[in-house]
Formats: C-alpha cells, structure tokens, sequence
C-alpha cells in the first residue's frame, strides 16, 4: 500500500539506521511471516481465527493526546511509518489514552491532522489503522486477573512513601511489602473491590509480583493499577482503576500485532519487564487448582527497540514546558511561528518534505543526539528552493523619484508594465515548464531599501550614490543625483534620473553598464503588508539542559513586525503560499490572518542562507 504515501525516501542511500538493520534481518529470518491478524485488535483467538497478516511489519506511532506535535514527534512519526513504507508494513496511529487526566479531543484531532499534514496515513489493506489504547481497559483487566491468580501480582495496601522507601536504590536491594505474601484468592477479591470503587484513590495499587531485589529497579514488582475517580475522555466513568503506562504500553503492542515497538531510549530499562509481562500473558499454566489459564497473546511477541531521542538546539521538545510557554502568554498559541510544535512550524512556512527529509537524514542511532537548527532550515531552503515563485518586497522602505520621469515618458503619471519570471531558470527543474511570468509597473516614483542609499559611499559601495548607474531590477537602469532630508537629516526622498532604453529584457537594456542592480516596488501597484520577522525563540542552544529554567532563555527580540510594500504578485498570495523575496529569504502568507479584512499578511520563514548564529 504505497497510496498516500510519500516516496521522497526511496531513491537516495539510507543514513545510518540500526532499525532497518533489525528489520532486514527478522524479513531474513522470517521472524513475522506466519502471524495471523483479524483485522483488528485482539488477543490470541481473535487473531487466530483471521487471515495470513498482509503486512510484513507492524509498527505504531503512539501519542498520549495531553498536547500538541512538536518537531521531536515528527521524527518518530517519520521513522515508524517511513519503516512501514519501506518494508512492505503497516503503521498504526495509536492513541495511547491511558491517562483520563490530562487528555482531550481537541489533542487527538490536532494529531491526526498533523501526522496527515507530514504525508502519512494509516488506512491500508481496507482498513484503518488507528486505535485507541482505551478500548483495550477490559482485555488490560482480564491480564491483571490472570496474572493475580498464577500468584504473579498483588495488591499493595502501602503508602506512597513506604513503597517508594522499600523499594530501594541502585546499591541497595529492595524490601518485601508485607502484603506481598497474600493469596491469589485475597488479591483477587481485593482488585474486585478496587474495580468496584470500594477503596478511594490511592489507597492501594497492583503490583507485579517479580524480584524486590533485582538490579533493574523496573523489576522489583513495577505497579499496574491504580485507582483514580477521573471522567475518561472515552470511557467516561466506567472504571476508576487505570493501568500504568509501563503495564498498558506492552500489551497495546500485542494486541494490535505490532513487530517492532520502538520507543526512544529512557524506555530501555523498561524492556526486561515489557517482555517479562508479555511472556507470562501468552504462555498457558496449570494452576494448583487444575485448572489450565494464560494463552492471552499469541507469539511472536512484539519486540522493543529503542532509539536517541532528536534534540534541536535552541528549541525545547518537551510537552509540558511548551504548554507552559502557551498558558503564561510567551507565545501567541501552540500554532505560534515560534514554536517548535508542527503546528508551529506549518505556520512558520515548513513544508511536509523539508521535515521528512531532516528526519530521514538523521537516522536513528542508540544515542541521543543534537541536531543543530540551521540542518533543519537547510532541508527547508532545499525544498523551497526549487517552488517558491520569486517576488520583490522593500521591507525598510525609502521612496525613489526619478526626476525626468515626465520629460521621457511624457507624463508624470505615466507606468510602464515589467514583466520576470516567477522563477529563475535554474530553479526550474529539467523538463519542466517554467510557471508563468511576474507582472508589475515602473513609474516616476518607486520604493526602494533605504540602505540602498548612500549619499556619501562607503568603500567598495555600488548601489545607490550621487553620480551612481544602478538597475532597478526587471527595470530601468537610473542614475542617482542626490537625496532631500527632514529636519533631523533622515533621507525622505532618493532622487534620481531614468536613463531612457534601459529597460530589462529590451535591445538597449546592455547599452550602459549599471554597476548593481537593486529590489524595488513601484508606488503605482505596491501593497503595504505586514510582515512578521522572526527569530529564534531562544537565546541559548540548549534552553533546558541541566534542568535549567527555560523562561530565562527566552530570546526577547523574537518577533519583530513591520509594515512592507510589496508587488502584486506577493499580494494575491493563497494563504500558507510561499515565496522568496529577492535578496530577503523565504517568507510565507500567514494560513490564519492573511487576506483577513483585505490586510497582507507574511511570516519570514528563514533567510536565504544559515544566518543562524552568526
Ligand atoms: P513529552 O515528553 O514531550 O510529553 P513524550 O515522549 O512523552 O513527549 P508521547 O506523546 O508519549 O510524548 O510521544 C509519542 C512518541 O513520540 C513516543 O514514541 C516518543 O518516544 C516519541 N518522541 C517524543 N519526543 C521525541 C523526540 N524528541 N525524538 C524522538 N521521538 C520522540
Ligand atoms: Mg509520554
């Protein structure tokens, strides 16, 4: 099922990827070729009964809807479906909603529509891949049961503080709880009371049942429920013990038949207890009673595997702080153009191919890493490179007035129509037709970049000076004859003449030698538009390592606005339509204020070249 699905992966060599490494050798092997999968979640019988599973691999992308997608997510989102795609494989979008605390709609639709944005879905083989971790609460139940009888969990009447005070630390070994030596019987009546809301939160929990003295801390009888009275977005109020991620993660994973469940690297202590919950869940005992229990999973089991989690410098990718930075006002939203949130930076003018390409390039490797920014920006201008149509903008405008406008033309309010191609042709690719041509006027006043003034030049200046020959762009060469000033000497006018038969594009446009050529806008057709120049939204590169306080870091000239003219072109832009300004960098019509109310609206995405840090 290659659909929907971006190919832009396919063609180049693969960066280091220890995962595709993995997976060559389980196809090798066919480690996953004889699984059955029904269609839809399961246990064991349930996907007995269905067909050979069409997909070679199962992977899964599983958010907790407590937040916004940031640039962290994307690498996740990329690699698990980008392995599905290459590997003949399904990626699944799980909600893992196993929190009912922090978690709301308006997440899940803000995630589904942006692992849609980044180019991915989850419909293959007929069907839809996305689940919600909270449908499993009465097959996750079941376990604990089972569990509880084979002898392999009880319930832990301690206290917050006794529990984590016996369980112990690195050096030293854990304490049992006393309650630890209860028959299957008592927790099993226990745990039903916990169900039924007889106990208030808090009061116990159910514990694995494994070594108290294990050096993995994960080992020593991790919790698997807790009561917690919590309206749940999806069950609402059916239950008030909710399992622990740490119990909930490994058997979403095989229930919906995944392969390879990669998670990144803090998770790797988590692993022995991901296989030892699995393990007891699918293979079938006797208990002393006679009675024959277990069998729940099917083998192969899922496997874990875990990657570096990507850090971006000057940006923070941890969910609560950039809630923080949201609900305390830093920024206008999580959509704000700041922010590293993939809403943020669709907003900012990112493209989908640009953040696949970041993450595909950086692979994925058993450490964390730092990726610095200007990687990112540098995917960006590869991508835009090639798409964004050219236009003129001044953005520190100053106006120009060519003085024998009148004389040649025969009237002052005389315009002449330019035309320039919307790309140059080294940016039109082979074979390919360029888009059609740019159209804006010349006349007797036009607006110019007021550094592109100098009365008195600094060395090796070549723009405008008294005396000076300079193109106006698509335009005509003019020849600079001064400037008038206010009273505090600020330049209010550039003066010039227009030197006839210049014009680009014409027989005469070579018949003098300009010694730069300039951006401009003509005051006839030129838009005032607002222009909204960003910067990084902190100042340090790593904004909270060390547990430092991010909010000091906080770069305070992030935004700056001003007020631009810019061609006709630019104007009639779509919204999120991009473009490269000449000489300015990319810029981007903002997706929710620009054609509002007629107003011209442009985010700068990023320079023309890596600015950053310098
Ligand atoms: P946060 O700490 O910001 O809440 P999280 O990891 O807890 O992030 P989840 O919603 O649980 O957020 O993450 C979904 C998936 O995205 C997980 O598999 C997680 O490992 C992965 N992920 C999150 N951040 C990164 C990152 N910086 N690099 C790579 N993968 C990430
Ligand atoms: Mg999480």
């Amino acid at each position: 099922m290659s659909d929907h699905r971006p190919t832009d992966a396919a063609a180049k060599p693969a960066p280091a990827n220890f995962l595709r490494a993995i997976i060559e050798r389980d196809q090798q092997a066919g480690t996953y070729e004889q699984r059955r999968f029904a269609g839809s979640p399961g246990d064991a019988s349930h996907h007995a009964a269905g067909q050979p599973d069409p997909a070679r691999v199962r992977l899964r992308f599983p958010p907790e809807p407590n937040g916004y997608l940031h640039i962290g997510h994307a690498k996740s989102i990329c690699l698990n479906f980008g392995l599905a795609r290459d590997f003949g494989g399904v990626c699944h979008l799980r909600f893992d909603d196993t929190n009912p605390e922090k978690e709301e709609q308006e997440y899940v639709d803000a995630i589904e529509e942006m692992v849609q944005w980044l180019g991915w879905n989850w419909d293959a083989h007929g069907t839809s891949h996305k689940f919600y971790a909270s449908n499993y609460f009465d097959f996750m139940y079941q376990a604990a049961e089972l569990l509880i009888e084979r002898g392999l969990a009880y319930v832990d009447e301690q206290t917050p503080e006794q529990m984590r005070a016996s369980r112990g630390d690195f050096s030293k070994p854990g304490v049992d709880s006393p309650f630890r030596g209860r028959t299957p019987a008592e927790n099993l009546a226990r745990f039903r009371e916990m169900r039924d809301g007889q106990h208030p939160d808090g009061a116990m929990v159910l514990r694995a049942k494994i070594d108290m003295a294990s050096p993995n801390i994960n080992l020593r009888d991790p919790a698997l429920y807790r009561i917690r009275r919590a309206t749940h977005h999806n069950t609402g109020d059916k239950w008030c013990i909710y399992p622990m991620y740490t119990y909930a993660h490994p058997i979403e994973d095989a229930l919906e038949r995944i392969s390879h469940s990669i998670c990144t690297l803090e998770f790797e202590d988590q692993r022995p207890f991901y296989d030892w919950l699995l393990e007891r869940l699918a293979e079938t005992v006797t208990l002393p009673d006679g009675r024959q229990v277990g069998g729940l999973l099917q083998h192969p089991l899922p496997k874990q595997y875990e990657f570096g989690r990507l850090n971006l410098s000057y940006v923070i990718t941890s969910k609560r702080k950039l809630k923080q930075l949201v609900d305390e006002g830093h920024v206008q939203g999580w959509d704000d153009p700041r922010m590293p949130t993939l809403a943020g930076l669709r907003r900012r003018g990112y493209t989908p191919a640009a953040i696949r390409k970041m993450a595909d390039d950086s692979g994925a490797s058993k450490t964390n890493s730092w990726l610095d920014y200007s990687v990112l920006e540098g995917c960006l201008r590869d991508d835009l490179e090639h798409k964004a149509h050219r236009g003129m903008a001044v953005l520190d405008p100053v106006k120009l007035v060519l003085t024998n406008w009148a004389e040649v033309f025969g009237a002052p309010g005389y315009t002449e129509p330019c035309t320039q191609p919307a790309l140059p042709a080294s940016a039109v690719p082979e074979g390919q037709t360029p888009p059609p041509e740019r159209q804006f006027l010349i006349g007797n006043e036009v607006w110019i970049e007021r550094e592109d003034f100098e009365e008195t030049p600094p060395k090796g200046y070549k723009r405008l000076f008294p005396g000076n020959l300079v193109r106006l762009k698509g335009g005509y060469v003019v020849e600079c004859t001064g400037c008038t000033r206010d009273a505090n000497g600020q330049v209010t006018e550039v003066l010039a003449k227009v030197i006839p038969d210049t014009k680009s594009g014409t027989p005469g446009a070579d018949s003098v030698k300009a010694k730069a050529a300039i951006t401009w806008v003509a005051v006839a057709d030129g838009v005032p538009a607002e222009v909204r120049l960003y910067d990084r939204l902190f100042s340090e590169p790593q904004p909270d390592a060390g547990g430092k306080d991010f909010l000091q870091a906080l770069n305070p000239n992030s935004l700056k606005v001003i007020t631009a003219i810019v061609e006709p072109s630019l104007a009639a832009a779509q919204p999120d339509q991009k473009f490269q300004f000449e000489r300015h960098g990319y810029f981007v019509a903002d997706r929710k204020d620009h054609g509002v109310g007629g107003k011209v609206v442009f985010n700068r995405v990023t320079g023309l070249k890596d600015s950053w840090g310098k």
